[in-house]
């Protein structure tokens, strides 16, 4: 009885260091496909899956989520992110050093609900509104059409990349926050420095992208 019950126990412990195994290998091979000298120690980093509701897009922006998504995980999970978020003067941290903020959203892990909506409010021609937003506490990100434009000339899937990490990463999964309106000090909160601070004060991705050779990554799923 007592080994049949050791042996179950070991069963299954082998059967989830399996999984884990087989979970750790593909990671490893999608990351070493897309960028093989930046990332290191692959397995202790945190993957995010960003998990398309199809009855809100069509299969093209499914297929530019999935791709954006890869890019994200990729990206935060570079050496080139950790430095650059390790080293900024961040406001909203939660009471972490920039070091531990790195080390925190390497780690952040977990599934977030990804939509498209489309809102265009710009009064002089232009859709001057928000590009992406959450209603928390519910996880999911609203992806604004009216600015990604998958298979647009302009759509760029690598900013849309930034935008799913600055909403997921920063905050539904990461619990960093920023002031709702614009602020000097707006762009160094965790979820602008992920994504979407100016250009003036940088942000991980935009610094990243030529590092990580993301610079041509861009029109998406054709
Ligand atoms: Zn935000």
């Amino acid at each position: 009885m007592l080994i049949s019950t050791r042996r179950s126990v070991r069963s299954a412990a082998t059967r989830s260091d399996t999984v884990s195994a087989n979970v750790i290998s593909l990671v490893s091979a999608a990351l070493i496909v897309l960028v093989p000298s930046s990332i290191s120690e692959a397995s202790s980093a945190g993957l995010v899956t960003f998990a398309a509701v199809a009855s809100s897009m069509t299969d093209r922006e499914a297929r530019a989520i999935a791709e954006a998504g890869e890019i994200a995980n990729v990206v935060k999970n570079s050496d080139c992110f950790r430095d650059f978020i390790a080293k900024r003067k961040l406001v909203g941290t939660r009471g972490r050093t920039a070091d531990e903020v790195a080390e925190d959203l390497r780690h952040v892990s977990g599934s977030v609900p990804v939509e498209f909506y489309f809102r265009c409010l710009g009064a002089m021609g232009g859709c001057g509104t928000a590009v992406a937003y959450r209603l928390p506490p519910d996880p999911t990100v609203y992806i604004n059409r009216a600015y990604y434009r998958v298979g647009a000339p302009d759509f760029d899937l690598y900013e849309l990349a930034g935008s799913l990490a600055h909403e997921a990463i920063g905050h539904a999964l990461g619990g960093y926050e920023h002031s709702f309106d614009w602020t000097p000090l707006r762009d160094f909160s965790v979820p602008y420095s992920i994504s979407g601070a100016s250009r003036e004060n940088d942000d991980a991705f935009r610094h990243c992208r030529a590092p990580l050779g993301f610079l041509t990554a861009a029109t998406g799923p054709g």
